[in-house]
């Protein structure tokens, strides 16, 4: 899979994507980072990307040309796949694990990064580009969204992580938020792990994980889907589990 940035600020990218999982991911060209700096198709000499708004509107807005030429450039580079254009925007459609899901199944993902005001109308229409939002707030540009949901799709490819089973238990991976965790030491400032983590009992441990991660959702996402896949079952074991707690104090 190959990731295209269009960005004003290519450093930005480069340099957090070439660390920690992701980097290594890079290195093993898991999948393929292609940035592109929007000012090397500026409309003049003086690398000129953004104009005034018209009607009045305060700030800069980034021009359609120069997208408009960075986008296709990257679309013809690499011409043999599909081209999946997104812009980061504050007005689109909310990332969610879902999308993160089929945009890990596409070859080439074009992130168009906005910066002042955003871009020209007329760039998003020639694209047909997908707006995605990373939340309700605003940002100063689109490279932390793009940064986001490049590592959030990463992470869904082959080799990526150690095991599928790495993603399955994970928040949002089967619909439902993670368990509580712990590591050492067994007994910290007074606080002990639960006793069946120690237990070495992989039954016993698989439905106390699975109890209370059903536990976690119902109080804190209750409107995750995951809760509505449970079987009969599921809810019976994870009542168990934890009526039992309940009952060891
Ligand atoms: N004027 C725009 C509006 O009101 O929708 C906001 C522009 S914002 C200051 C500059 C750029 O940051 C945007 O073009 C977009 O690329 C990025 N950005 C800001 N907030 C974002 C968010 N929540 N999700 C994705 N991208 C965002």
């Amino acid at each position: 899979m190959i990731f295209s940035v269009l960005t004003l600020f290519p450093d930005m990218i480069r340099n957090a994507a070439g660390v920690s999982i992701l980097g290594r991911a890079l290195a093993e060209s898991r999948f393929e980072l292609d940035v592109v700096n929007i000012r090397d198709f500026a409309v003049n000499d003086y690398g000129k990307v953004d104009d005034q708004i018209y009607g009045g509107g305060t700030g800069m807005l980034l021009m359609a040309e120069p997208l408009y030429q960075a986008a296709k450039a990257q679309c013809a580079k690499y011409s043999e796949m599909p081209c999946h254009v997104i812009y980061l925007s504050p007005r689109g459609r909310k990332l969610d694990q879902q999308m993160v899901e089929s945009l890990a199944g596409k070859s080439h993902v074009m992130l168009v990064c906005g910066h002042y005001e955003g871009v020209d109308e007329r760039f998003l229409e020639a694209t047909q580009a997908v707006e995605v939002s990373i939340g309700d707030y605003v940002l100063t540009g689109g490279e932390l969204p793009a940064l986001v949901l490049m590592d959030a799709v990463a992470r869904r490819l082959p080799g990526v992580l150690p095991s599928a089973d790495a993603f399955e238990d994970e928040s949002h991976g089967a619909g439902l938020l993670a368990e509580p965790q712990y590591t050492r030491p067994a007994v910290w400032q007074e606080r002990a792990v639960p006793p069946v983590l120690l237990s070495g009992h992989a039954a016993k441990i698989a439905a106390w994980r699975k109890a209370r991660q059903i536990e976690t959702t119902i109080r804190r996402r209750p409107d995750l889907d995951g809760l509505r896949r449970l079987s009969e079952e599921d809810w019976r074991a994870a009542f168990d589990v934890l009526s039992k707690e309940t009952d060891d104090g």
